[in-house]
C-alpha cells in the first residue's frame, strides 16, 4: 500500500515525501481510509506507531475538500492532554499542511495567552489545544466552535487520568451535533469506553 493509493492529494503527498516516509505505517493504512470515509474511529495506538499522521493526513484531505472556513470559526479541533503533546501534534499539522491552504495554531496553558489570541484572531481551520486553555479562550469569545466538522481526542486515556473528563464534556457541548469524531487511546479502561460510547457514532475500531 502507498500513500498515493490512499487517496491523498498532491500537496499532502509532497509534504509526506519531504518527511521521507515511503509507506504508511500499519495504523495509518487502517485509519486513513476509514477516516476518509467520514466514519467515527476508535483507535488503539501507542506513541511511536505513526498515529499523529494517521489522523492528521485524512483530516487535511477532508478539510481541503470542504467549504472554506468562516472567519474565526474553527473547522477541526484536536485535543491533547499536555502542552508538550499539543506542541508536538501542532508541529506535525504544520509540516503536513505546508502545501495546502489550511491554517492552524496551537493553544495551551502555563504561558501568556496574548500571542495565542493574536493567532486565533487571524482565523484557523485546525486548532490543537489542551482542554483548560481552550475553554478559557472560548469563554472569551476569541473563536467559535459551532462550525467544527471534526473532533480528535489524542491520548484520551491520559486526558481522563489528568482529570479532564468534565472539561471534555463542556467542550463537546459547544460543538455542532453533526461532526466526525476520532478517539485515540493507548489503553481502554471502563472510563474510556464510557467516553467513547457517549461520543462516537457507530465507530470503526482500528488497532496499530
Ligand atoms: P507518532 O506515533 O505519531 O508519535 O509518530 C512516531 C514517529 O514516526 C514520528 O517521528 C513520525 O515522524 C514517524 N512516522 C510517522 N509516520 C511514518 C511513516 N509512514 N514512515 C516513517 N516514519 C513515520
Amino acid at each position: 500500500m502507498t500513500f498515493k493509493s490512499l487517496g491523498l492529494s498532491d500537496g499532502i503527498l509532497k509534504a509526506i515525501d519531504k518527511k521521507g516516509y515511503t509507506d504508511p505505517s500499519p495504523i495509518q493504512a487502517k485509519a486513513i481510509p476509514t477516516i476518509l470515509e467520514r466514519k467515527d474511529v476508535l483507535a488503539s495506538a501507542q506513541t511511536g506507531t505513526g498515529k499523529t499522521a494517521g489522523f492528521t493526513l485524512p483530516l487535511l484531505q477532508i478539510l481541503s475538500e470542504g467549504k472554506p472556513r468562516k472567519h474565526r470559526a474553527v473547522r477541526a479541533l484536536i485535543l491533547t492532554p499536555t502542552r508538550e503533546l499539543a506542541a508536538q501534534v501542532f508541529e506535525n499539522v504544520r509540516e503536513y499542511s505546508e502545501y495546502t491552504e489550511l491554517k492552524s495554531t496551537v493553544i495551551f496553558g502555563g504561558v501568556n495567552a496574548n500571542p495565542q489570541i493574536k493567532a486565533l484572531n487571524r482565523g484557523v481551520d485546525i486548532l490543537v489545544a489542551t482542554p483548560g486553555r481552550l475553554l478559557d479562550l472560548h469563554n472569551q469569545k476569541v473563536f467559535q466552535l459551532d462550525q467544527v466538522e471534526m473532533l480528535i481526542l489524542d491520548e484520551a486515556d491520559r486526558m481522563l487520568d489528568m482529570g479532564f473528563a468534565r472539561d471534555i464534556k463542556r467542550i463537546i457541548a459547544q460543538l455542532p451535533q453533526r461532526r466526525q469524531n476520532l478517539l485515540f487511546s493507548a489503553t481502554f479502561s471502563k472510563e474510556i469506553k464510557k467516553l467513547a460510547n457517549g461520543l462516537l457514532n457507530n465507530p470503526v475500531t482500528v488497532e496499530a
